[in-house]
Parts: structure tokens; sequence; C-alpha cells
């Protein structure tokens, strides 16, 4: 079934009437009078609840027939967290749609991509099935759908490079498919619309999360100074500089590409939300380790982000961290800790950066992640 569980029905009823952000790319709601789907906090959406129907992707949603809002632009909300600790089918399948998001499937199969993931291609497409309740290809699709449809809003690119950069293999193809799932041309996206204002050699995207979001910490952990990270990175031959900003009234980074990175976005895009931690629930994730001990230290640090692959491990001996984790013996703080999980990487991050500003330095933050300080998406190809 694609439909939420019941469970879930109530909550996300109130979430929709509330136009509540934390449940931002968490579900998406369509409406079956107008077979639009939108973002929870739609600000156009008047239907009565019966006419609503909850989806736990976009992708599930386009496959029960729905098109995104033009108005709310699901295309932009932020990817699912982590909600629960993850059993290894929801392991896989998360592992998979990360895989699928960085266009693992575009111009390749599926079961190549299961063969790199070491399971079978039909167990690939039952815990995807189980997560998302699409197929690899039709999430994939969706991506590509949903990467083309904001390029055709937010840039002035031409139709072909809006085709390949969304993953289509061909601008034939890309027309076809853009018109069978959204009933409208793909030009018909960019009649009346302003053209967006632009550096020349530079493409501007946004990136959307849930709010809170620590920004600061997250910079100096990333080896950055307030208020804006910039690199240049390498993708698969592919070199450029990307600029990240925050722009906290609208919970979004803005970011500035070099359009020699185009070929490359959707590995890009996927990189950079991983690397700035954007898929993260603080709602849920501040809430568990508050319940756990460390109310005092997401008080001061709302919507903390753990950057890229980041340990959860921490050295218990050490005294700061006990002190900021309110006990006093290495054992106790290990006893502690396992009341953090799933989230322990995320109070781990929150000691560190009580220990760095107690030193009353910043640069120990920086310093504990100084592997994770380039931002390298994750390939296809690798582990
Ligand atoms: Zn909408």
């Amino acid at each position: 079934m694609v439909s939420a569980p019941s469970s879930h029905r109530d909550a996300y009823q109130l979430a929709v009437d509330a136009r509540d952000p934390r449940f931002d790319g968490v579900f998406f709601v369509g409406i079956t009078t107008t077979r639009v789907y939108c973002r929870p906090a739609c600000k156009s959406r008047l239907a009565y609840d019966r006419h609503r129907r909850f989806f736990n992707s976009a992708a599930a949603a386009e496959r029960a027939g729905f098109r995104p809002c033009l108005r709310c632009r699901p295309e932009l909300a932020p990817g699912r967290g982590v909600a629960t600790p993850l059993d290894a089918v929801s392991r896989l399948a998360q592992l998979a749609a990360q895989r699928i998001a960085a266009g693992a499937l575009n111009g390749r199969s599926v079961a190549e991509l299961a063969a790199e993931l070491r399971v079978s291609a039909r167990h690939l497409r039952r815990a995807l099935e189980r997560e998302v309740s699409v197929s690899p290809l039709e999430l994939a699709q969706t991506h590509r759908l949903l990467l083309a449809k904001r390029l055709l809003v937010d840039t002035d690119l031409p139709m072909t490079r809006v085709a390949y950069a969304s993953g289509f293999q061909s601008l034939r193809r890309f027309n076809t498919v853009f018109r069978e799932q959204y009933r409208m041309a793909p030009s018909a996206l960019r009649h009346g619309r302003v053209t967006p204002a632009r550096t020349e050699g530079s493409l501007g995207l946004t990136l959307s999360y849930r709010p809170p979001l620590a920004w600061e910490p997250l910079l100096r952990s990333l080896g950055s100074e307030a208020p804006r990270c910039e690199r240049s990175v390498q993708i698969e031959g592919h070199v450029g500089v990307v600029v990240v900003e925050n722009s906290a009234a609208d919970s979004h980074l803005v970011v500035e590409i070099s359009e020699s990175l185009l070929p490359v976005l959707m590995s890009l895009i996927s990189g950079l939300r991983r690397v700035f931690d954007l898929d993260a629930e603080p709602a849920v994730i501040d809430a568990h380790l508050s319940a756990s001990g460390l109310a005092e230290l997401v008080r001061r640090w709302p919507g903390v982000r753990v950057p890229g692959v980041s340990p959860d491990a921490f050295d218990a001996t050490d005294r700061v961290l006990q002190r900021a984790a309110g006990v006093t013996s290495a054992q106790a703080l290990l006893t502690r800790a396992e009341r953090w999980r799933p989230w322990r990487a995320y109070a781990a991050q929150l000691l560190r950066l009580s220990r760095s500003e107690e030193r009353g330095s910043v640069r120990n933050a920086a310093a504990t992640h100084r592997h994770v300080t380039s931002i390298t998406p994750i390939m296809p190809s690798r582990d």
C-alpha cells in the first residue's frame, strides 16, 4: 500500500492543519480532488481531511498519479531523517535510496546497483518497496523529474542541459517522461516566470532543512568561519567551486556552484545534503537527547548537526565531557551514552561543542573533524 499507516494518519492530519515545518519531507499530502501533492506546510491547500491522502515519499505520491504542487514545490523538501533505530532491511533501503538520489541509476541498471550493495536485485526491490513504497526505478525517475522541475523554475539553463543535469539520458526521453507524469510540457513551468538573476558561469540552488539548524557550530566543524563555507570540489573529474550560506528565515541553505559541476549535479546535491546533515529531524533528535540527560546542551545548541559521516565515539575518561553530560566517571558516561542511541553521534557532537567552548577555543571542534572538512560527495561506486 502506498498510503501511510493509519496510526500516522491522525498525526499527519494535525501536522497539515498546523502547517508544521517539522514534518517537511517526512510525508507528503496528496489532494484527491486536484491530483496534486504538497509539502505539509503548503499555503495553498484548503482540502477537507477526507480529500487528503498521505505518502511517505514523493515517489509514492507520483506513482499514485499525483503531480507536485507548483506553489510549495515538493522538490525542495528535505529528505527523510532516520527516525528510529534501523533494522537491516531499513539500512539497506536507506543506503540504496541515498545512492539513487546521487544518480546511481542514471544510465545504470538496478542489477548493477544491487551487486554493488552485495544483495540480489529482488532483495533490493523489496527493501525499497517496504521503506518508500516504490521500486528503485520509480524512485530514480522521481528524483530526475523533481530535479528537472527545480532547474526549470530556478535557473535559465537551456532545456537540453536541464535534461542531462537531471540524469536523463536524452532530451526526448526527458520530454516524454515529463509530459506523461506531470501532464504538461517542461516549458510550461517557465511561462510568466521572472528569470532568476545569476552570475555568469555559476548556478544558484537552495537546499531545505527542517529547522532549527545550529549553523555556526556546523561551519566550525567543517573548518569554515561564519557566514559561509567555500570549497573547491572534484567529482568524477569535474572540478568547480561551491559556496554555501545559511538563510535561517527560509530554513534553507543558499548554494552557488560552478556550472562546470552541472554534469554531476545529483551527486553534488546529495553529497552536500550529507555533509551538512540536512535530512536530520532535529525535533525528534533534540527531544530524545533532552530526555536523556543533555537538556542543557540541547538548549544551548538546538538543531545540532553531525557533518558527513561523523564518529559517535568519544573519550569517556575526559573529565570535561563527563561534566558536560552531568556524570562523574567514565563508566557512568558510557552507561548514559547508551540512552542516546540511535543519535549518539549528535550527543557526541554536543559534548565536543561544550568542551571546545569550555576551553575557550573553537578550534578543537574543527580539529576533531578535520577528516570530513572537504565536501566529497558519496560516489555511487564507493562504500
Ligand atoms: Zn502545495
